[in-house]
């Protein structure tokens, strides 16, 4: 008897296991609907905003990639941290941080010919990840550990004193 009712406890405690397992690989899988899954996707990127993935921002590249039109592997503020917990989250295969992106070669950071600068608040105002500070009309200047090399700042300067120098 006693045999008996460690058997079912254990059959149940089985099921129960396979259950829970069965329940959290389908709500990876099969969530309520896409836009839970955007929203589970955009929460693990970084939100720089910085475009380097090749969409606008954050969010557009996780939609891109629950729509399966994007790999896992661009976003290169994120690292490779970023795109193995996308392809856990999303049960898709690993894959290595992309090497298409320049950035993911050589990482650069933005560096102002400060001479130059005129103060016109541009680059900072551009600035996804407010790496540039500076007042209006005066000098601006770069913190490099907030710079994640995306270029955004430099289309806007007007003066043209803005390049990118890769990090030792
Ligand atoms: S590269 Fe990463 S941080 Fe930048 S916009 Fe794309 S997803 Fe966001
Ligand atoms: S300083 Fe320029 S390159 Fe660096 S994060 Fe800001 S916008 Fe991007
Ligand atoms: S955009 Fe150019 S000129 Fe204007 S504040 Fe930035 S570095 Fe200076």
């Amino acid at each position: 008897m006693t045999d008996k009712v460690s058997i079912a406890i254990l059959v149940i405690t089985s099921l129960a296991i396979v259950a829970g397992l069965l329940l959290s690989f389908a709500g990876r899988q099969f969530p309520a609907n896409a836009d839970d899954l955007i929203e589970q996707v955009n929460a693990l990127l970084p939100q720089t905003q910085c475009a380097q993935c090749g969409y606008p921002g954050c969010r557009p590249y996780a939609a891109a990639v629950v729509r399966q039109e994007a790999e896992i592997n661009l976003c290169p503020p994120g690292g490779q941290s970023t795109a193995d917990n996308l392809a856990s989250l999303l049960g898709r295969r690993e894959l290595p941080l992309s090497s298409a992106n320049e950035y993911t070669q050589t990482k650069r950071v933005a560096i102002i010919d400060e001479p130059l600068c005129i103060g016109c608040t541009k680059c900072r105002d551009a600035c996804p990840v407010d790496a540039i500070v500076g007042a209006h009309q005066y000098m601006h200047t770069v913190i490099a550990v907030e710079c994640t090399g995306c270029e955004l700042c430099l289309p806007p300067c007007p003066v043209d004193c803005i390049s990118l120098v890769p990090v030792a």
